[in-house]
């Protein structure tokens, strides 16, 4: 058994933290919650119970889920900013970061990206993998190699793992093969892929397995449904990036004659177990759809700030039945906070109106969506059964000091987080992870990637 006592902790279905909360976990899982003051009063065994709790001074926070990570872009941030650019001239520089990467390397860079975002108090991650093969298309000798060094990765990170293995076959709309850099993403159609896919069982208590259809750009038509199906039938998740660019809109009714929600609508790929990625540029039939299918959405507001993608129409998504979830994508920054915020404060700029999303609700995309949209239906909540995940943020950092708990979303960063405990295992304490040098371990394998 173990105890913490938390001086705040945000309990589901309340609408700001309470005070004073003795949180305890056996195995992994939450087995009680007790508020001391007004909910229940001292616990049962009598105070020599709280002298042994671990004291969580600050709000704790159930764990945060990063629904949408692509590992290598750590080795980007910063290096991307000095021309003026695009997204597409952004991706050419991914693309050099991408050739570069073996099953050791990526080990090492996707280790120290996943121990950062532990740091940050994200206890989840789906990693939306396409970097399958050698750099000539050529499959390593185990075709999963790459796969087993982010299962790998996270388990050294202390955080569980999602691996959204990634159908990604062609280079646009129009079927066009891929080519250069993209050669070692793809296993040429999409039986080829579910069979690499199905090879892929790992053990480990931390991961599960997901599907993702790249884009529209990536799997053509007439396999989509290939994808979906082999989701479907284990009933896994399954994600894919959706209008995060008018030029993929533009293209996809030039081909098709239909929107990229229209298509992925067509071919069966929407539903409750689907989440799409951004959602940046949907049309107003395109919101109804995946509102109506009950798809998730998962928007990643500082990536598309930072490639100038435009602001997706969050707050009518969540009306229209999209659950919302947040992801770091491109890990230009790593802050589910500065994620949460954005969602609220951008359609602020949009809208020139404030209170669109309530702070439950970005608790909720920052935690219990998330989770479930990674297929972890049992994390993200602080209640008896759920996964021991609990986050600690500090309220007396220069940010936070005189800050009420209730608005840790609008003052906290990833850099105020104390305390991380994932599935009952404490991975960062007095703001230091355990077990990774995280800047210097960064620093190594970022360099190792980026040499001239
Ligand atoms: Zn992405």
């Amino acid at each position: 058994m173990t105890r913490w006592l938390a001086e705040y902790a945000w309990l589901p279905d309340h609408a700001e933290p309470t005070p004073d909360v003795l949180i305890e976990a056996e195995n992994g899982r939450i087995t009680a919650v007790t508020p001391l003051v007004g909910g229940g009063g001292a616990p049962t065994a009598g105070v020599e119970v709280l002298r042994d709790a671990t004291r969580l001074p600050g709000l704790t926070l159930p764990g945060l889920a990063n629904a949408h990570s692509h590992a290598f872009h750590r080795a980007l941030r910063g290096r991307t900013h000095g021309g003026r650019g695009d997204f597409w001239s952004w991706r050419d520089v991914m693309y050099t970061v991408a050739a570069r990467l073996d099953p050791d390397s990526y080990l090492a860079l996707a280790r120290a990206a996943y121990a950062e975002m532990a740091l940050a108090g994200i206890t989840c991650v789906g990693e939306f993998h396409y970097l399958h093969h050698g750099p000539d298309g050529q499959p390593y000798d185990d075709a999963n190699a790459m796969s087993a060094a982010l299962v790998e990765a996270a388990a050294h990170a202390g955080i569980r793992l999602t691996l959204l293995d990634t159908a990604y076959l062609t280079a646009s709309v129009d079927g066009a093969p891929l080519a250069g850099p993209q050669r070692r993403f793809g296993d040429g159609d999409a039986l080829r892929w579910a069979d690499r896919a199905s090879a892929f069982n790992p053990e480990d208590d931390h991961v599960r397995l997901g599907a993702a259809i790249h884009s529209v750009r990536a799997v053509p038509a007439e396999q989509l449904a290939t994808v979906a199906g082999w989701a479907d039938r284990q009933g896994l998740p399954l994600h894919v990036h959706l209008s995060e660019q008018p030029a993929e809109n533009d293209a996809c009714r030039a081909v098709h004659g239909r929107t990229p929600t229209r298509l992925l609508a067509d071919h069966g790929v929407l539903g409750r177990h689907t989440t799409a990625v951004h959602a940046t540029h949907p049309t107003g039939a395109d919101i109804t759809l995946l509102g109506e299918s009950r798809t998730g959405v998962c928007l990643c507001p500082t990536t598309e700030r930072d490639l100038a993608d435009g602001i997706g129409p969050a707050r009518r998504m969540a009306e229209a039945g999209s659950p919302l979830s947040l992801g770091s994508d491109s890990h230009a920054v790593v802050d589910l906070f500065e994620e949460a915020r954005a969602v609220e404060l951008d359609e602020r700029l949009r809208t020139r109106r404030r209170g669109h999303f309530t702070a439950v609700e970005l608790l909720a995309a920052a935690t219990v969506a998330g989770h479930a949209a990674l297929g972890w239906g049992d994390a993200g909540r602080l209640s008896v059964g759920d996964r021991a995940d609990l986050v600690t943020v500090r309220l007396d950092s220069a940010r936070t000091a005189g800050v009420p708990p209730v608005g840790a979303f609008f003052a906290a960063t990833a850099a105020d987080v104390t305390h991380v405990v994932v599935d009952g295992r404490t991975v960062v304490a007095d703001g230091r992870h355990l077990t990774v040098d995280v800047p210097v371990e960064l620093h190594a394998a970022i360099t190792e990637v980026t040499r001239p």
